[in-house]
């Protein structure tokens, strides 16, 4: 197994960081022989990488298939293998996140600030241990504040020769522009569905039909494609959520439907900030030498007190998040009742709602759906500008009532 081979549909960017893999490896073998290098420019490979592509179209896998490639210490390279072999030490510890020399860094938050930049910056000065390359994956630099780009970009415009930057972002726009130009930009295309579906069967064991199935639903989007196909709750709530154009019909099931959708995310929100927030604060706790204890010793209020605040922001975030992929799915719905409505020959992606979907499309208009979709979008909108969850939700859902 190659470490491409879960980077699923993108044939010209594994190209692309496969030559950049065989120079880099190049270039550290005629170093280590003494003979000298030329810099990297004109190379294939070079010192900071900025993956882009839609969510769940598997930027940081790729981005971890090239860290791991960098570090691939297989014999076959004197052969003429390409690095990147997945299975000797440099590919496989880099893969499961225990290579000394690859630090992955995300993020459960919705801000990434100087400090903890600083500290990765730090780390970028120094050389790698394995004698390779020194690989920072940073999984969400869209998250980046402008203080801490500017923190990053200083390292990024004066990399230590070892040192290899690999920034993913949803598109280049996410990412300050003084940072963009200093990165070469792989752009990385939603995958196939069929891909997809192959992924899930061959990675994850999933049968034929539930890969299919969720791989369809989610629309190429492999995170979510997985997490479909094996969490039955996944299933129930993308049902729940199916169901709500019916729902609309009057003022008060609209309301309903609203509430049910925010409490929906609540709860998944609580889930699992419940499981972290409990063991984040005895660690913290007894670090400060207070566990089992109600009383905090004197002086440690100001960082527990950032340990809630931190706390709190990602309930946030994963609330936010929640509510997303609920709306990724209602768009999704109506989008198969305007492919039906116009005759185009589309497959479903929501095969489970076909009944819902062909009874909506008899009884509206093309316009109508065109606009139902969009207040969808405009209730997403307003969630980013941190409109109240319940009431941007409760005014999609009286527009899609009136159509
Ligand atoms: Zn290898």
């Amino acid at each position: 197994m190659a470490v491409w081979d879960d980077v699923v549909g993108q044939e010209r960017v594994t190209a692309q960081l496969s030559a950049a893999a065989r120079d880099a490896d190049a270039y550290v073998t005629a170093e280590a022989a003494g003979k000298g290098t030329a810099p990297l420019s004109g190379s294939s490979m070079t010192h900071a990488w900025l993956f882009t592509g839609p969510p769940g179209s598997g930027r940081s896998t790729a981005a971890r298939a090239f860290a791991a490639a960098l570090q691939c210490v297989s014999p076959d390279r004197a052969l003429g293998g390409a690095p990147g072999c997945g299975f000797c030490e440099g590919c496989h510890t880099s893969l499961i996140g225990t290579h000394a020399d690859v630090e992955v860094i995300r993020t459960d938050l919705l801000s990434i600030g100087v400090k903890e930049t600083r500290e990765q910056v730090r780390r970028a000065q120094m050389s790698p241990a394995g004698g390779r390359w020194q690989v920072i994956v940073l999984e969400d630099a869209d998250r980046l504040t402008e203080g801490a780009g500017n923190v990053l970009l200083k390292a990024v415009e004066e990399p230590a020769p070892r040192t290899v930057w690999l920034l993913c972002a949803p598109s280049t726009e996410d990412v300050l522009p003084t940072i963009r130009s200093r990165c070469r930009h792989l752009a990385l295309r939603t995958p196939p569905v069929d891909a997809v579906a192959d992924l899930l069967m061959r990675r994850d064991g999933i049968e034929p039909e539930m890969a299919s199935y969720a791989a369809r639903a989610t629309q190429g989007h492999i995170g979510r494609a997985r997490r479909l196909a094996t969490d039955d709750r996944a299933r129930k709530r993308r049902a729940a959520v199916l169901r709500m154009p019916q729902r609309v019909a009057d003022v008060g099931g609209a309301l309903k439907a609203a509430q049910e959708l925010i409490d929906a995310a609540a709860e998944d929100a609580k889930e699992v900030s419940e499981e972290l927030d409990e063991r984040e604060t005895e660690e913290l706790k007894a670090a400060l030498g207070a566990e089992g204890k109600s009383r905090m010793p004197r002086g440690t209020a100001g960082v527990m007190k950032d340990l809630q605040d931190k706390q709190k922001r990602r309930a946030t975030r994963t609330q936010r998040d929640s509510l997303d992929l609920a709306l990724t799915d209602l768009t999704g719905f109506y989008r198969d009742v305007l492919a039906r409505q116009l005759g185009s020959g589309v497959a479903l992606s929501n095969e489970e709602a076909a009944a819902a979907v062909a009874e909506l499309a008899s009884h509206s208009r093309p316009e109508q759906t065109l606009r139902r979709i969009e207040a969808v979008l405009a209730c997403r909108e307003a969630l980013e500008r941190n409109v109240a969850p319940l009431l941007a939700v409760e005014a999609m859902a009286m527009t899609l009532r009136a159509g």
